[in-house]
């Protein structure tokens, strides 16, 4: 999940790292922040380049401070809507410097990358930029950092050494996938200040994360996938609102595959979906989610329900479903049922009792997606 800047330096500022002074504001007639202006004005989206596109301004007084709250609030960045702005005290001098660490999932290792060059132009400054990777542990980590920054300017390279070695701290700590700063402000003398924060963290870590977790269930409205997936345990996110097709299926991989093909088909995947049905234990409270969701859905031609099961036994399966299908007696689209595994001939014959909803068993799964897709012909029988 991408941490909005106001959350990542929140964290890191726990971490005792210089963050300046900053409150989030979601309406312009708040009053003045706690400290003195200037202040800098930052667009909370889950984005880059807000300096280049206008949501980054500064404010000598409070009437600059009002103009670019009204400004942003409630004005769109690539697709985001502003809700939030953190305003914080601006950094006054400072050479703009760029850390960054990131997991390199294919070589199990963290990339380094540190510059004395940042700013909003760093990817043109690319010749700047000293990368390496190291082990995902403290001393490896600052022996790669102690390398890559001796190659700094002389005058910078202590502090930015100083600043990686701290966060690569709370990378660890953290579970991070990226953790990036930029500008990494380093004054004159020396000290340094966290200019902006880029987190990305890994959400299947959370389980060990109680502060993230935290952040993640207080601010439900901001990361709803992650808040659903902690609050339901189980992935349930809405890819497209106008989708033809809802999807009720176990496996990340497997259904991320179904979408993909039923795109290649040129339908388009209401949502993705990894109900877990071995966690299900009895309650049909999931699927009755994902069938509320869908029965809410204007363009939903057809759901399709497609469970490979080793472990869960299918005919409990196809019980809670019928259960489920009870509960949601809104929902019209027929179903196309693939049911694949450990006790299917009894969920077979259990759904063969189903009334009062449409519905096909189809074993293929090919032949399944395309009657879901409705690219194959359907017989009038089928849907009786
Ligand atoms: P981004 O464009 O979304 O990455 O937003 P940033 O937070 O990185 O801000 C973009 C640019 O605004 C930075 O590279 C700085 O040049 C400038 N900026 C942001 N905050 C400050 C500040 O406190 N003081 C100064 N002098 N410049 C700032
Ligand atoms: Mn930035």
């Amino acid at each position: 999940m991408l941490m909005l800047e106001h959350h990542a330096k929140l964290l890191l500022a726990e971490h005792g790292l210089p963050v300046p002074e900053g409150i989030a504001l979601a309406g312009a007639d708040a009053g003045p922040p706690p400290f003195p202006a200037p202040w800098v004005v930052k667009a909370q989206v889950p984005v880059g380049g807000r300096g280049k596109a206008g949501f980054i301004a500064l404010a000598q007084g409070e009437d600059e401070l009002r103009g670019a709250l009204r400004r942003m609030l409630g004005a769109t960045m690539k697709g985001h809507a502003v809700r939030e702005c953190r305003v914080e005290r601006a950094v006054a001098d400072g050479q703009e410097a760029y850390v960054s660490f990131s997991i390199d999932a294919k070589r199990a290792l963290v990339n380094v990358l540190v510059s004395a060059e940042g700013g909003v132009d760093v990817e043109r400054k690319a010749h700047a930029i000293r990368t390496g990777a190291a082990a995902p542990d403290e001393a490896a980590l600052a022996a790669e950092i102690d390398r890559l920054t001796a190659a700094l300017p002389q005058a910078i390279a202590p502090a930015v050494r100083a600043a990686a070695l701290a966060l690569s701290r709370v990378f660890l700590a953290r579970d991070l996938m990226l953790l990036e700063i930029n500008p990494l402000f380093v004054r004159a003398d020396g000290s340094w200040m966290i200019g902006d924060a880029k987190v990305i963290t890994d959400d299947n870590a959370l389980a060990r994360q109680p502060r993230l977790r935290q952040l993640v269930e207080g601010e439900a409205a901001t990361y709803p996938d992650v808040a659903f997936k902690l609050a339901h345990g189980f992935d349930f996110v809405i890819l497209d609102p106008e989708g033809e097709i809802g999807l009720v299926t176990t496996g990340a991989g497997l259904s991320m595959k179904l979408v993909d093909e039923m795109a290649a088909k040129g339908v388009s995947a209401f949502n993705f979906c990894d109900i877990r049905s071995g966690q299900m234990r009895g309650d049909p409270a999931r699927l009755i989610y994902a069938l509320h969701r869908m029965a809410a859905a204007p363009r939903i031609r057809a759901v399709l329900v497609n469970i490979f099961a080793g472990i869960t036994n299918l005919a409990e399966f196809a019980d809670l479903l019928m259960r489920a299908l009870d509960a949601v007696p809104e929902l019209t689209a027929p179903l196309v049922i693939r049911l694949v595994g450990n006790g299917e001939a009894r969920a077979t014959a259990m759904l063969g009792a189903l009334d009062g909803h449409a519905f096909v068993l189809e074993p293929d799964l090919d032949r399944a997606l395309a009657i879901a897709a409705g690219v194959a012909p359907r017989k009038a029988e089928q849907f009786a």
